[in-house]
């Protein structure tokens, strides 16, 4: 009889390569092993386009939009030519901008201080898309995805509101929400809507036309590109209106001593002296993922992802955290707690004694951990696309030791 192959049987290669996978890490007994790396929602690390990018215009080292040398002009177009990088992974139409900041964070400290009127959030919300909004609704999530939009569509109909800030998928359980279904519903009440894209950009097709979205934040980072720099991406009238929270050089078009005339966005909320390099490498990671078949990533990430969960799940004592019993996709984020196991003593433990990574904490979102009764924290898998099924089963067999005393 011949056997059947289930997914979690069959052997997973990572989907590409990226910076770190030979890397060799020191164990806490002595010698080395192979750094297994489930804290790509942290950070990314870069695509190997990304670094050679990154390489090949360092030596344009040069500042931009002021200098006609030759290197300041190849800087200078790197620098401009992103925009357009970040517009075809994004679907972004022609009434919107992008404006790029130093990460999602920013981004969307950018934008709260551009609308015109209330904003309505969810309480499971990361910090960086909780704090920043001035004048915030904020709605309690329920247990199921369709309650939890009824909520925010009963709050955005009671009293008008300017915009819907909601994230794209969560950093603590990996959860997708429908951004197309909420889209439509804050238009429906007359509100915007601005998706917090952090977790969901590196995993999943965005697309702003197809789906409605008005303003999309994202940080180069978590997309396989180095650290420093970000996008916030959306409609052009509430950018070109605001006055920019960082003023100086770059953002103006004409300044007397009594009397400052600012630039259209994206210059307006660009001043200073811009992360080129940042800006460039995000960019390629932006074109690296457009030119990769998001379908086989989806899928990639499913097998994984399965094989982490069911693994963890056979382990006594392990419990899996979700937020939703009925969200409808999830992105590669497991994150568990472990009885009679502190989140930090058991992440200590995966990276002294078996080279594995993972984030344990809050992971900046106090209100959701406290609402599932995890205000003590828990430990956070994240995979991506230089993650293979030998990393998950690393992780598993670590924890089963850890649970089984064998430690
Ligand atoms: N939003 C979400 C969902 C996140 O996961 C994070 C970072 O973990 C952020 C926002 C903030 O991103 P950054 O630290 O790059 O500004």
């Amino acid at each position: 009889m011949t056997a059947v192959l289930t997914a979690t049987d069959c052997a997973t290669a990572p989907l590409a390569r990226v910076s770190g996978c030979d890397l060799q890490v020191p164990l806490v007994g002595g010698g080395t092993c192979a750094y297994a790396n489930f804290d790509y929602a942290a950070s990314a690390p870069a695509l190997a386009q990304v670094t050679e990018r990154v390489h090949g215009l360092l030596p344009f080292y040069a500042s931009v939009h002021r200098g006609a040398g030759y290197a300041s002009r190849v800087s200078t177009d790197a620098y401009e030519n992103a925009r357009g990088s970040v517009e075809r992974f994004v679907g972004a139409d022609d009434d919107q901008v992008v404006v790029f900041t130093r990460n999602t964070t920013d981004s969307l400290n950018l934008l709260a201080g551009c609308v015109p009127g209330d904003v309505v959030v969810l309480d499971i919300e990361h910090h960086a898309n909780l704090l920043p909004w001035k004048n915030s609704r904020v709605v309690e999530a329920a247990d199921t995805v369709a309650e939890t939009i009824r909520r925010l569509v009963a709050e955005l109909c009671a009293k008008p509101a300017a915009l819907l800030a909601v994230t794209g998928a969560s950093n603590v359980t990996g959860e997708v929400l429908p951004i197309g279904e909420l889209a439509e519903a804050a238009h429906r009440c007359g509100a915007r809507i601005l998706v917090d894209g952090a977790q969901l950009t590196p995993h999943r097709r965005v697309n702003l036309a197809e789906t409605g979205v008005d303003y999309l934040a994202f940080s180069g980072h978590k997309l396989y590109a180095p650290f420093g720099a970000g996008v916030l991406v959306g409609r052009r009238d509430w950018l070109d209106e605001a006055e920019p929270y960082l003023a100086g050089g770059g953002a103006v078009r004409e300044v007397t001593i009594d009397e400052t005339c600012w630039a259209p966005a994206p210059a307006r909320h660009e001043a200073g002296s811009p992360n080129v390099l940042g800006v460039a490498a995000l960019a390629s990671a932006c074109d690296a993922l457009s030119a990769l078949d998001f379908a086989a990533i989806v899928e990639h990430e499913r097998v994984l992802s399965t094989r982490l969960t069911e693994g963890l799940a056979e382990i006594d004592g392990v419990h899996l955290l979700r937020l939703w019993s009925d969200a409808p996709d999830s992105v590669g984020i497991v994150t568990f707690t472990i009885d009679g196991f502190e989140p930090g003593q058991i992440a200590a433990y995966l990276s002294a004694e078996h080279g594995i990574g993972v984030r344990d904490g809050r992971f900046c979102a106090h209100p959701l951990l406290n609402r599932i009764g995890r205000a003590e924290g828990a430990v956070r898998a994240s995979l991506g696309l230089g993650t293979g099924s030998e990393d998950v089963d690393r992780l598993v067999t670590a924890v089963r030791k850890l649970v089984a005393g064998e430690a």
